[in-house]
Parts: structure tokens; sequence; C-alpha cells
């Protein structure tokens, strides 16, 4: 069976768990570099970002998440999750100093505002049949920038707040997928469905 694991350092690891299991696949958490060799794919959940790299330096997985990246593990990033997938940060406040990288994009932390300003709304998805998702952002990043090789695959529309419209909210480089937003926060498995299914076509 494919299996699956979210990055279990900090962060809302059992709802991810929990969306993987109802899409077929073994989930479970990875915190040891042992477990972290054996996935198939790996979920990078919210949380916060600079935390989660600093604990995945001190659980000695830093430097491993790196070349399974490289090596073309299909990796998908929500929220902090999409900040730890990007080769750049645009940082509107603490520094985060490194990222895990891998899509060649800047992401700008915090950019829809504060706590008080996480929002909902639809979002259209690229290549996602059945309507579009509905967008949880808790204090979100946005993607400022995307290089050649990625495909923006969501926007937020016009009645987003802090002069995000249009703002690109979600993206594909290869076997790399990040969202700004939490699908794992709603009952809409379509997203982790459509991750599930870039981990069975990497394994087979
Ligand atoms: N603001 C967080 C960060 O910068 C991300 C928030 C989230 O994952 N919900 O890491």
């Amino acid at each position: 069976m494919t299996t699956v694991g979210v990055l279990a350092l900090q962060g809302d690891v059992r709802e991810h768990v929990a969306v993987l299991t109802a899409c077929g696949v073994d989930a479970g958490p990875v915190r040891r570099p042992g477990e972290l060799a054996a996935v198939d794919g790996l979920v990078l959940p919210g949380g916060e970002s600079t935390t989660i790299v600093r604990l995945a330096r001190s659980f000695g997985l830093l430097d491993l998440l790196r070349d399974r990246i490289k090596d073309g593990l299909p990796v998908y990033g929500s929220c902090a999750g999409m900040i730890l997938l990007a080769d750049r940060v645009d940082d509107g406040g603490s520094p985060l100093e490194e990222t895990f990288g891998g899509i060649d994009m800047a992401v700008r932390r915090n950019a829809f505002g504060r706590q008080v300003d996480s929002f909902e709304q639809d979002v259209d998805m690229l290549g996602l049949p059945g309507g579009p998702v509905h967008a949880v952002f808790i204090r979100a990043p946005w993607v400022q920038d995307i290089g050649p090789d990625v495909t923006a695959l969501g926007r937020v529309s016009s009645t987003a707040p802090n002069g995000a419209a249009g703002r690109i909210v979600a993206v594909r480089q290869g076997n790399l997928l990040a969202t700004s937003f939490h699908p794992e926060l709603t009952a809409d498995g379509r997203i982790h469905a459509y991750f599930c299914d870039m981990v069975r076509n990497t394994a087979a």
C-alpha cells in the first residue's frame, strides 16, 4: 500500500492523517529519519514555519528532507508547509533563514495580515474537477512570484482582504504541491486525493 507521512514536529498533523486515511493510503506521523526514509509521499502541515525548520534540524531531518525532495519525493505543503517548500521567502516579520526548498517561488509570510485577518473564500483550482474549493486562510502566506517551471493552480478573487486580490495561493512544480490554505480543516478531501494520485503515480 502507498505510504504517505505527515511531518509531525508541530502543527495540525492529526487532521491531515485523517483525510489521507480517507483517501485510502497508509498515513501516519513522521518524526524520525527512518520514518522519513520509508514514505512514498509527505505532507508538511500548517503551524509555524520557523519552529518546524528548527525542530527538523534538531531531529536530524533537515538534510534528509532536502535530499528526498531533490530525488523527487512527492510533497504537499499547506500554509506553513507552503513556506517550507519555497526556494525564497519574502519575510514581513520574524526572520526565517532557511526552508526545505524545492519550488522555484518566493512566498510572503503572514501576507494577508495577522491572526484576526484570517478569512475563508472559494478558490477555483486548475485541474480539480467538481467546482471551487472552500479555502481557509489562517495567517497565511501568498505566492509573490513563480519561476517558469511552476504552475499557478489557484488565486484568490477580488474580495480578498489586504490587497490580496488575484494573488496566487496554490502551486505545483513537478512532484511538489503547495497551498496557502488548509483543506484538512474542511470536509472537502479533493486536494488530498489529488496529492495521493501524485504519490501513487510516482510510486507505480
Ligand atoms: N504564519 C505561519 C508561518 O509563517 C503559517 C500559519 C499557518 O500555517 N497556519 O509559518
